[in-house]
């Protein structure tokens, strides 16, 4: 057996759910900088309120089930799951438990290696606490109860997972998915617990892991440090770890507890749920196109490749570029290229997801325009799309024809061959002795005078002409 195949991997992936309010109380949910100033005595679990459950994060979770293709429960209920700690105001969470609003799932890696979902359940996020030094370095921490009661979804896969890059894939596969339904809380990250086991070892869960990069390595330090535990002999027992993010190494929290420690019980002050068929139906109905129908889409109605609709439906934000790039006219092909070649290979060298990227889809549609009609060479259309992302952000037009980079008809290289080769006479007679070298030398010079504006082939077969 394999490294790969001798590795299981299972993730509880929790995401925050983008709503006006939070999950229990009317409390707003936008993003704040003020610490306890969105809270009331729902969220800071004052004896004697009582929590009303908001519709839209049901309606939300249903729309994220069915995307998972989950067996929607449509009779559910909430718990309450009890343990103490300083974040939890109510030395209880309410989550779900025993019937969570959705069931059995699937989701289809880019790979098409399908991993399973096991449930996905609604949840309340306890509050946060502030290091103010840091982990472990400050004598004491401050508790913002803003984030208490925000409504978060955990999505559980069963342990299908085989290697730390197939974990980030999913991770990223689902990401782009809730992109899709447009049902993230803004500017959030997706946290996981990673559970992890080797052959013949027992599971060790990773607790609250921020992001795919996090998880990846997370998970890969875990296995080498298995791999080292059998190694030496020892046996591995089921436990807890936390994995530091600036250490890149994972450590012992504490003995695994099992579900039965955390006494779920019933909430009485939550009624149960019945969701009407409706309910349901009118999510199925207005579900958005998710990315493997877009995929599918693209390749028919334009022709494109499975690499490139892939690329292109891949990261959600991408595509909608495509989409109103297309929606202004735009050549499909020359667009999709420009966005897969030249856009995404700028970002990703500059580390800026195209979520945050400040993108016109004006100002390429524009360019895509140039392209098409032969007026830009492929070096410029770089040059002009690495100015409009990380330069001083002018269009890529704009850039291009204050540079004069654009290919003009004007142009007379015969004339700057000429006037190359006459300024240049120990070169072209060393390249009639026969020294190649010369050659590219002399291109390189006419080039440079052009400003890239002609194709390196074309000067070269006219000044070959000319010298031989
Ligand atoms: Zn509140």
């Amino acid at each position: 057996m394999s490294d790969e195949t001798s590795v299981m991997i299972g993730l509880e992936v929790h995401a925050y759910l983008k709503t006006k309010s939070k999950l229990f109380c009317s409390c707003s949910s936008e993003v704040t900088s003020v610490p306890n100033s969105q809270v009331c005595p729902i969220c800071l679990g004052h004896p004697g309120s009582k929590p009303v459950l908001n519709e839209v994060v049901v309606a939300l979770a249903t729309k994220v089930g069915l995307a998972l293709k989950c067996k929607i429960n449509q009779n559910f209920f909430f718990s309450r799951k009890t343990y103490f700690y300083p974040d939890m105001c109510m030395n209880y969470q309410i989550t779900q438990y025993e019937v969570p609003i959705c069931g059995a799932g699937e989701l289809v890696l880019p790979s098409g290696k399908k991993i399973r979902i096991r449930r996905a359940h609604i949840e309340w996020d306890p509050a946060a606490l502030i290091h103010p030094n840091g982990m472990g370095k400050s004598n004491y921490v401050l508790i913002d109860y803003n984030r208490s009661g925000l409504p978060l979804i955990e999505i559980v896969t069963e342990p299908d997972i085989s290697s730390p890059a197939e974990a980030r894939e999913f991770m990223n596969t689902l990401e782009n998915i809730l992109n899709y339904l447009q049902v993230l809380r803004p500017s959030t990250t997706l946290k996981a617990d990673c559970n992890v086991s080797i052959k013949g070892g027992n599971r060790v869960e990773i607790k609250n892991v921020s992001g795919f990069a996090a998880a990846e390595k997370a998970l890969s330090y875990e296995i080498s440090r298995q791999k080292n535990e059998v190694k030496m002999g020892r046996v591995i027992e089921q436990h807890t770890r936390a994995f530091g993010a600036e250490s890149g190494v994972t450590n012992e929290l504490r003995k695994k507890e099992t579900e039965e420690d955390y006494g779920y019980i019933f909430d009485p002050d939550l009624v149960r749920i019945s969701l009407e068929e409706d309910f349901v139906q009118n999510i199925k109905s207005s579900m958005p196109e998710l990315p493997r129908e877009k995929e599918e889409r693209l390749k028919k109605q334009f022709g494109f490749s499975d690499f490139d609709s892939r690329v292109l439906c891949g990261d959600y934000y991408l595509g909608l570029l495509f989409d109103e790039m297309v929606k202004l006219k735009s050549n499909p092909s020359i667009s999709a290229r420009l966005l897969i070649r030249e856009v995404l290979s700028v970002l990703n060298h500059d580390s800026i997801s195209t979520s945050e990227a400040i993108i016109n889809p004006c100002d390429l549609v524009e360019l895509v325009e140039l392209i098409n009609g032969g007026k830009v060479s492929d070096k410029n259309i770089k040059q002009s799309i690495i100015n409009y992302i990380s330069g001083d952000k002018s269009p890529p037009k704009k850039f291009l024809e204050q540079n004069n980079l654009l290919i003009s008809n004007l142009i007379d290289l015969n004339l700057i061959i000429n006037k190359v080769i006459s300024s240049n006479e120990k070169a072209v007679s060393d390249y009639k002795g026969g020294n190649e070298k010369s050659l590219n030398f002399l291109s390189g010079l006419i080039m440079r005078e052009t400003k890239g504006t002609v194709s390196p082939q074309k000067v070269l077969s006219d000044l070959k002409k000319k010298l031989d």
